[in-house]
């Protein structure tokens, strides 16, 4: 591996819980920061899990700091110029090119999430991360000097606690001081990741992937379908985002047949037939879970910190939800070194107040354009084909975490002090990023 940089040993010992993108980032920036780091996590073994996802450029920085982990992802992610967006009836709207838009913010990483996920995981593993699986976490703890949690029955403490447990969180129950169950957000996507060589075997979609990668969306009324071939045409992967009115306790991520996606695309462009003739039976179908933002990501005694979809799932209109718990992770990287193991409730107090706003203002982002592109005025994207343009903000994407932090820092733990860090003042305006949602 190349040289890996690291602070000295701070002393702080940071317990994460969940080794999805959230709790690896965290794990490896608490570990670059000179931080001791425990990670458990209940899955019994590593598997290349997931199809598509998707690293903006606010998230990609936080790639390119760990030496080797772009080399290994460089050869596995999408590389395709831009999006071609068309109507469900095949009527091309507009092709939006990356490179002109949002090529000076950074690189994009948008892949297999298993084949992704098994770099970074072996990356923090390199750097000497203490990971252990089959350890499930049944319980939190605190006081005032101490957390920690209870898997397998045994007890792990440390100074701090960062619940990365994802979207089912039970480190949010400590926190909230309740269950937040999680509700249907009345929508749903099919997803599948293959082979592309059905593909390419049609003459009218092998252009999707051959000459490259290619990535191609379908908007039509309160469904949308999106393509994309990856590995210089080699992979395919499609999603398409539907009602469902599933109940999310059942079951959030189950097999549904091909035929059920044939229903909600009947009548829609014969290229995406022809995809879906293509598609091996049968799809993911991936409820789409909404909560209400959570007043608060950090427990009463300032020593468990939920981040990524524990504390803020999105929606993946957004396609910022993997960015964000990064971000999370190298944020706290940061609040932990400087706040030191004397203040580790100002740090987390810290951590909380630099991220609100933003991730807020993240999360609406998904909202706004899922509603454009489910409810648009079709008359209307006619004579403005542009207003289905997917916003890509300077705010958003071309932003650095642990940069932000560091300079913002010191400023926000004043502003926590004067105002006594009562909960409803202690989420500081920021000056950095204009959110315009
Ligand atoms: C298996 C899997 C497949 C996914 N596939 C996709 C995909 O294809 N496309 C996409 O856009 N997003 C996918 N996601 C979601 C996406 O990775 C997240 O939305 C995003 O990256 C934020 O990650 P996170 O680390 O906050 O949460 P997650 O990625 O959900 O990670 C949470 C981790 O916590 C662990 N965990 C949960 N409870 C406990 C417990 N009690 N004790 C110990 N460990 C626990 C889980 O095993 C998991 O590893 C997937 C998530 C998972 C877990």
């Amino acid at each position: 591996m190349a040289t890996y940089e690291r602070l000295p040993e701070s002393g702080i010992r940071v317990i994460v819980v969940g080794s999805g993108f959230a709790g690896l980032t965290a794990a490896i920036e608490c570990h670059r920061k000179g931080h001791s780091v425990l990670l458990l996590d209940s899955f019994p073994e590593l598997k290349i899990l997931g199809d598509i996802i998707s690293f903006a450029p606010n998230s990609g920085r936080i790639f390119q700091r760990w030496p080797g982990v772009d080399d290994k992802l460089d050869p596995i992610i999408h590389k395709s110029d831009g999006l071609t967006m068309k109507t469900w009836k095949g009527d091309t709207l507009f092709k939006q090119e990356w490179k002109h838009e949002e090529g000076s913010y950074g690189k994009a990483y948008n892949g297999h999430r298993g084949e992704i996920h098994e770099i970074v995981y072996q990356h923090a593993l390199d750097i000497g991360v203490d990971i252990r699986l089959s350890h499930k976490v049944e319980d939190y703890f605190e006081t005032e000097t101490e957390a920690g949690v209870i898997a397998n029955g045994e007890r792990f403490v440390g100074d701090v606690v960062l619940a990365a447990d994802g979207v089912r969180s039970k480190g949010r129950t400590i926190v909230l001081g309740y269950e937040d169950k999680p509700k249907s957000s009345g929508y749903a996507i099919y997803r599948t990741w293959f082979d592309s060589a059905k593909i390419a075997e049609d003459p009218e979609i092998s252009w999707m992937v051959t000459n490259g990668d290619k990535h191609c969306a379908w908007l039509g009324p309160d469904i949308h379908f999106i393509a994309a071939s990856v590995k210089n045409g080699k992979d395919f992967s499609w999603v398409c985002t539907h009602k469902d009115e599933a109940d999310v306790k059942e079951s959030w991520q189950a097999h549904a047949p091909l035929a059920d996606a044939r229903k909600v695309l009947a009548g829609w462009d014969p290229m995406v037939q022809k995809i879906l003739d293509a598609t091996p039976d049968p799809l993911i179908d991936w409820k789409l879970v909404y909560r209400e933002p959570l007043p608060t990501w950090i427990s009463p005694k300032k020593r468990i910190a939920l981040i990524g979809d524990a504390a803020h799932p999105f929606l993946p209109t957004s396609i910022q939800g993997a960015s964000q718990a990064m971000e999370d992770g190298a944020t706290l990287g940061v609040c932990l070194s400087r706040c030191g193991k004397a203040n580790i409730k100002e740090g987390i107090a810290a951590f909380e107040a630099l991220r609100y706003e933003r991730v807020r203002a993240a999360q609406k982002t998904g909202e706004t354009t899922r509603d454009t592109w489910h409810k648009a005025d079709w008359d209307e994207v006619k004579k403005n084909p542009d207003s289905m343009k997917l916003k890509r903000e300077e705010w958003l994407l071309n932003f650095d975490a642990e940069d932000y932090a560091e300079k913002n820092y010191a400023a926000t733990v004043a502003l926590l002090n004067d105002t006594g860090a009562g909960r409803e003042f202690n989420v500081p305006k920021m000056t950095v990023i204009a959110a315009s949602a």
